[in-house]
Order: C-alpha cells, then structure tokens, then sequence
C-alpha cells in the first residue's frame, strides 16, 4: 500500500498507469501511422527498462493499483517479456495487463501464460483477412488468431478491442458480437478517436450509440455497468451469457471518471491523452534527481490533469504509438 493515494485538483485518484515501452510497431495501422512509419524516438531517448521500474516503484508507493504495457507493438521490444516477469517479482500485488497486436502472442504465449497476467488485450478491427492486410497493412490475420487461440482456455479473459470505422467494419459488428458465442473472449468497440489529425475523418465516425443500436435490432443487452476491470468501457451482457463492451470514449467522454496516467515509450508523463503537457521523468532521472524530487514532479503532473476534453473539432498533437494508446 502506498503513502497516500494520488489524487488530481478534481478529486479523482490516479491509480492506473499506462506504459508506451516503445514506438517502434510491426503494422502500420491507417489509422495510427504512415506507411512509412513515423520519425522514431532515438533509442538513447527510450526509457531503459530500469528507468521503467523505478517509476513503477515510485508510483506503487503513490498507490498505484494497475499498469498496463503497450506501445508501438510492446512485443517486438527486445527483452520484454523478461521485463515483465521483472515487474512481477518486484511488484507481486500490482495488476499487470498488456495490449498488442497479436502478431507476436504465439511465440510468446507459454511466457506470458506463465506470468499471471491481469488482462491481455488484443486488437482486432476486422474478421476479414483481407481487410485485415488493408487496414494494417503488413498483418497476418492468421497470426493474430493462432496467437488468441493459444490463450482462450487460460483464467486470463482475453478482450478483442475493436477500433470502429465507418465503411470499414460497421458491417461486422454482429460478426463481432457472435464471437462471443462461440469464443470466451470480451468484445469491446471503441470509439475512433481524433489522436492524428491526417488520419481522422468525422465522416469515419461511428458512435458508441449507433454500435449500441445496431447490436439491440439483433439481441437485447443486459447492463453492466463498468464492473469488468479499470478501464472506460461500458459493459453489456449478451442473451448468450456473453460480454461485450462500447468505449465511448468521444460521445460519452469518461473524464469524470478517469483513474488513468501514462508514461510515453520517451518517458514524460502525460496526464491526458488530449493534453498537451508532459513532465520528463526520464531527464530528471538521467540527470540524478532522488525519489522524493520524481515525487514531486509525479505530484506536479498529476495537478495539470484537466478536467477533460470536451470538443470533436480538436485533435491530438502526435501519434498513438508514440503516447501508448
Ligand atoms: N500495438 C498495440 C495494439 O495495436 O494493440 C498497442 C498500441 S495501439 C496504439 C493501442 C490501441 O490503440 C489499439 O487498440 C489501437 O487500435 C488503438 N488506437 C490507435 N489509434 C486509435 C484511434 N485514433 N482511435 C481509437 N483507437 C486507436
Ligand atoms: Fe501498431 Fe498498434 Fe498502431 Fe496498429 S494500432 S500501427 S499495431 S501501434
């Protein structure tokens, strides 16, 4: 248990720290990056995974409950998997969760099956597999699906996280929402998100209500609530028994409930994922500040958080790779 739990100028408790270990990805998602990749954080500026557990440390002194590791793709980073069974050992009680691509889960499935993790998401935006080498442009479905199957009969609940893109996969979300049927998988949409303003489209849109509406024609949706884990989505129970979830995270904006922080693969602080402030932790520990001054600046970040961001005409400032999506 830590000091004192960490709380923001509006009273909400931070105790959910989401990490970019890198940039670097296999895909290249339309969505999130160029073809051509982004420009690429140096690799003397990526926080060395030393770095990472000292703040993790720091944090689980200022109560941190969950982390969650994710990227860029964090499986393509050397020693990652290594890196985890770290965290584990010196952080027995925290919650650990992961999100990737898939692409890599078989080759690491025994690893991570062994390290009792809290949550493994998966991203999938389509059924297709032709669709799917479209929207990622380098990806395998097979892959993503071979690596899935690998971990369905484990304790640990995989969630399918959907990015929903009209005109693209509007068209699968029963596809989707049968799954369930058939895999013990969650299912969660998620709303696109305006992070890179080359790359988002209002036209894209689809909303969490419209996704909602669609799956009701179909079958009746028991509510939840957001009883499932820490994060955003708002859960819904199936006639089946099954779980899906709707990540509103533009037309019903849950900033007021919002638990979360991240630390970017360059290691700032960055409060808000539409915040333009980050603190630099990584420069204040490469040039020898001590715990209690990363204390200080911690708190210091936690204090800008903003209340929220209220408008579909703003756009992020960077990539979702780079912040840790
Ligand atoms: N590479 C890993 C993956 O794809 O799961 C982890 C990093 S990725 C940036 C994390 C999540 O952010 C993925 O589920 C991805 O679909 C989602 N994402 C990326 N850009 C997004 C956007 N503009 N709106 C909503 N979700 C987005
Ligand atoms: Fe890579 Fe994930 Fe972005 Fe796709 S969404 S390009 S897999 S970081």
């Amino acid at each position: 248990m830590g000091e004192e739990k960490l709380k923001d100028s509006f009273g909400r408790v931070i105790n959910y720290l989401r990490v970019s270990v890198t940039d670097r990805c296999n895909l290249r998602c339309r969505y999130c990056m160029p073809e051509r990749g982004i420009e690429l954080i140096p690799h003397s500026e990526i926080l060395r995974y030393e770095e990472i557990l000292r703040v993790l440390g720091i944090f689980s002194y200022l109560g941190l409950e969950r982390v969650r590791f994710t990227g860029g793709e964090p499986l393509v980073r050397d020693g990652f998997v290594n890196f985890l069974k770290d965290v584990k050992k010196s952080f027995p009680r925290l919650l650990i969760s992961l999100t990737t691509n898939g692409i890599l889960l078989t080759k690491y499935s025994n690893e991570l099956k062994s390290l009792g993790l809290d949550s493994l998401n998966v991203s999938l935006d389509t059924l297709d597999p032709d669709k799917y080498r479209y929207i990622t442009r380098l990806g395998d479905i097979n892959d993503v699906w071979e690596g899935v199957k690998r971990f369905l009969n484990e304790e640990l609940l995989v969630k399918i996280n959907v990015v929903a893109i009209r005109g693209f996969n509007d068209d699968e979300i029963l596809d989707f929402v049968n799954l369930t049927k058939k895999m013990r998988l969650i299912v969660r949409f998620i709303e696109f998100m305006p992070i890179t303003k080359s790359t988002w489209k209002k036209e894209d849109f689809l909303s969490a209500d419209e996704i909602k509406q669609v799956i009701e024609r179909k079958y009746s949706l028991t509510p939840l609530g957001h009883r499932i884990g820490y994060g955003p989505a708002t859960y819904f129970k199936l006639p089946w028994g099954g779980v899906i979830g709707l990540i509103g995270a533009i037309s019903h904006h849950f900033c007021d409930r919002c638990n979360r922080i991240r630390l970017t693969a360059n290691g700032r602080l960055r409060t808000c994922l539409f915040g333009e402030k980050e603190i630099d932790l990584k420069e204040a520990m490469r040039r020898g500040a001590d715990d209690k001054e990363l204390i200080t600046l911690i708190k210091e970040a936690i204090s800008l958080k903003p209340l929220g961001w209220f408008t579909l005409e703003r756009w992020g400032d960077g990539f979702m790779s780079k912040i840790g999506g």
